[in-house]
C-alpha cells in the first residue's frame, strides 16, 4: 500500500511538473484490492508525504487517512466501477481544455487515437465534482481508456499509474498537435480515415518489444 501511494504521489507531482495542471488542480487515483487510493481535495502535491495516504472503497467510503478525498471521487469511482482500470488520471492540460471548448470529439489528426481506443470523445459539460459529470464522463468514454472534459480537461485510465499518464501526455500532445494544424490560415488538417486508424490500432498492440 505503500508503495502504490508513492506512485499515486509521484504521478500527481509529475502533471504539475509536466504542465499539465497548475496548483492543485486534477487528480490522481490507484486501485490495490478494493481500496482507492486517491489524492486529497485542494493540498499541494509536493506537501503530500508517505503518511498522507487517502483510501475509499468501491462505495467512496473513506477507508483510510485523515485528508478528504479529491472532490472528483464520483469520476474516478466511476471509472473502477464500469472497467478493470488499475489507475486513473485528471488533468487540466492546456491544449486539451482549449480542445474541449471547440469539438465534440477530436479529430483524427494522429494515429496515436489508437492508443486510446479510437477518435477521443468529448464529454457534455457538468460541474466539478457532480455525479452528472461522471455520467457524462462514462458515455464519452464507451470503447476508450481517455476522453476530455469540456471547458474542463482530460481523464485517462489504464492498467497502472505509467499508462494512464502516457495516455493523458498523448491526448494532450494530439490536442496539440491538431490545433498547431488548424491555426494555419486558409488550410485545413488532413485527418485519418476510420479504416486508417482501424489499421493503426491493431498494430500498435504489437508496438515496442516482443513479449
Ligand atoms: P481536487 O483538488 O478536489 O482533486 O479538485 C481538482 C479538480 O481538478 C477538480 O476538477
Ligand atoms: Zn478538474
Amino acid at each position: 500500500m505503500r508503495q502504490a501511494w508513492a506512485g499515486v504521489v509521484a504521478a500527481a507531482r509529475r502533471t504539475v511538473a509536466d504542465g499539465l495542471v497548475v496548483g492543485t488542480s486534477g487528480n490522481v487515483s490507484a486501485r490495490v484490492g478494493e481500496t482507492i487510493l486517491v489524492t486529497p481535495s485542494g493540498v499541494p502535491y509536493d506537501r503530500l508525504g508517505p503518511d498522507d495516504a487517502v483510501g475509499v472503497d468501491l462505495d467512496g467510503r473513506q477507508v483510510l487517512g485523515a485528508l478528504a478525498p479529491t472532490s472528483e471521487l464520483p469520476m474516478h469511482l466511476a471509472v473502477y466501477r464500469a472497467t478493470d482500470a488499475a489507475a486513473v488520471v485528471h488533468t487540466h492540460a492546456v491544449h486539451a481544455t482549449a480542445v474541449s471548448t471547440l469539438v465534440t470529439e477530436l479529430p483524427l489528426i494522429h494515429y496515436m487515437a489508437g492508443a486510446l481506443g479510437g477518435p477521443v470523445r468529448v464529454a457534455p459539460y457538468a460541474l466539478y465534482g457532480t455525479e452528472e459529470l461522471a455520467r457524462h464522463m462514462l458515455r464519452a468514454l464507451d470503447g476508450r481508456t481517455g476522453c476530455l472534459l469540456r471547458n474542463h480537461g482530460t481523464l485517462t485510465f489504464g492498467p497502472g499509474l505509467d499508462a494512464a499518464y502516457d495516455r493523458t501526455a498523448q491526448l494532450e500532445w494530439m490536442c496539440r498537435v491538431w490545433l498547431a494544424a488548424s491555426a494555419v490560415p486558409g488550410r485545413s488538417p488532413a485527418l485519418l480515415s476510420r479504416d486508417q486508424l482501424a489499421a493503426a490500432t491493431d498494430k500498435l498492440r504489437g508496438y515496442g518489444q516482443p513479449r
